[in-house]
């Protein structure tokens, strides 16, 4: 995409189930529809590559529907500045590029909560999603032992992809308790299709030992892991591994509903039963407004994309499918939020913000957010504090105070382009 500037009347953000379902609805309208999304394809964090295989079933039919559409996919493209209300600047290797919307869907989806502990930051301790999408683009992980630790039901869908793909995964270690994770399995039994997906996972993970109440305490190894201390109880042990794939469950991505003005409700987007967000025409829909899962993201799409085309009634009628996701999405929320023991992970020495080299022994020095950012830098590195923000969070209860734009890294060579097309267009104002 060159710098130019281009006019839709529903513009989505995220390419993922739920934004790949938006634009579908949104276009069955009739409406001028177009997707941007930072990856070289659409499909987001489940559906990477998909695009490719008919590996997986469930992604195709939307594959087949966005192609079917007249949405226009901007893909590699990524929405960093609210420059005002309409507008969305966004980056991409041809340059920058302003882009106007009378209706905005925002899909942004989550990303992995990393927890520091000591070693985390030596090379092969990795996030089990980030190791799986290394995987899906052609990494060889064939051979390999691996320790896949942290929370959450991804870590099982890694263990297999990794399993699959030629991976040793020695062992599974889940930070929740057996019986959280009974309480959520029992919330599951009514819920035929998952329950379902559990038991063909449960197949494909045969023999991998699974520990509750299990975490890694330290990550050890000369120049790249070799190997993970765990402690289940008062018990402590080493594993070796080549690979650490670890995550603590997921945080939504909220920095662009954040520059948009969107409030949040317990860290989340704040929506009404249409998507829409406190910012009229601005709708969020998938991970953003709660962690739920494929489904939860499909079906919110779907409301968000009709809501956004005026065509409210075939909103309404997925109202009762979203609500039973939901509870889903309640219940994966209690099974899995953190103990409290993981407080006191890292050591004062152990680096919190891996951009910067900030350790907690600095950052406990302040008392919030902004002044240890004014001192020590903490978050103000390459990922903007996408890494470390949700662990400080965790860690020092300190939640973040503001979002700048570029809510992503924008090399200067574009920023001068950007220049550029403001220019082009305040000086066309004064020839107006
Ligand atoms: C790393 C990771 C791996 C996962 N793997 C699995 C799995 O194997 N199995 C499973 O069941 N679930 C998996 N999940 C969970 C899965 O992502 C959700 O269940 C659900 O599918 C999310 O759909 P979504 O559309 O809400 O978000 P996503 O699929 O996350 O899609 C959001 C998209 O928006 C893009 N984006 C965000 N901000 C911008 C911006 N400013 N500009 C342009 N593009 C932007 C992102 O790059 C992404 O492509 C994974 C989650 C993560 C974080």
């Amino acid at each position: 995409m060159t710098s130019a500037s281009r006019n839709f009347d529903v513009l989505i953000v995220g390419a993922g189930p739920a934004g790949m379902a938006a634009a579908c609805c949104a276009s069955e309208n009739g409406l001028r529809v177009a997707i941007v999304d930072n990856n070289p394809q659409p499909g987001g964090q489940i559906w990477r590559g998909a695009s490719q295989s008919s590996a997986v079933p469930e992604a195709a039919p939307w594959y087949k529907k966005l192609a079917a559409s007249r949405a226009q996919v901007l893909s590699g493209t990524e929405a960093y500045d609210h420059p005002a209300p309409g507008k969305l600047l966004a980056s991409s290797p041809g340059g920058v590029c302003e882009i106007s919307y009378a209706k905005l869907i925002l899909c942004t989806g989550a990303r992995e909560r990393f927890l520091p502990f000591p070693g985390w930051t030596l090379p092969n301790v990795i996030g089990a999603g980030g190791l799986q999408a290394l995987v899906k683009s052609g990494f060889s992980i064939a051979g390999k032992k691996i320790v896949v630790a942290g929370s959450g039901p991804l870590l099982l869908a890694v263990a297999a992809y990794l399993r699959e793909h030629g991976g040793d995964v020695r062992l599974i270690a889940e930070q929740s308790s057996w019986p959280r994770l009974i309480r959520f399995g029992l919330a599951l039994a009514f819920q035929k299709e998952k329950l379902a997906q559990s038991f063909a996972l449960k197949c494909q993970l045969a023999g991998i030992p699974y520990k509750a109440g299990c975490w890694p305490v330290a990550a050890e190894g000369n120049g790249r892991v070799e190997s993970v201390t765990l402690r289940s109880g008062n018990k402590t042990w080493k594993e070796a591994c080549d690979y650490l794939a670890c995550g603590f469950f997921l945080v939504p991505n909220v920095e662009l509903p954040l520059l948009l003005g969107c409030e949040l409700r317990a860290g989340f987007v704040r929506v009404d039963d249409f998507q829409q967000t406190t910012i009229p025409e601005v709708y969020c829909a998938g991970e953003p407004t709660g962690i739920g899962g494929l489904d939860l993201s499909l079906v919110e799409g779907q409301i968000a994309g009709h809501a956004a085309a005026g065509n409210r009634e075939a909103a309404r009628k997925l109202f009762r499918e979203r609500d039973r996701s939901r509870k889903f999405a309640a219940a994966l929320g209690r099974a899995f939020s953190l103990r409290d023991e993981l407080h006191s992970l890292p050591a004062d020495a152990t680096f919190i913000c891996r951009c910067e080299d900030v350790t907690l022994a600095r950052l406990r020095n302040h008392s919030c957010w902004r002044a240890a950012k004014l001192q020590t830098r903490c978050g103000m590195g390459s990922c903007q504090g996408r890494i470390c923000g949700p662990a400080v969070e965790f860690l020092l209860g300190w939640k973040p105070e503001s979002v700048r734009p570029p809510i992503y890294p924008v090399s200067v060579s574009s920023l001068a382009k950007n220049i550029s097309i403001e220019s082009q267009s305040s000086l066309q104002e004064e020839l107006r």
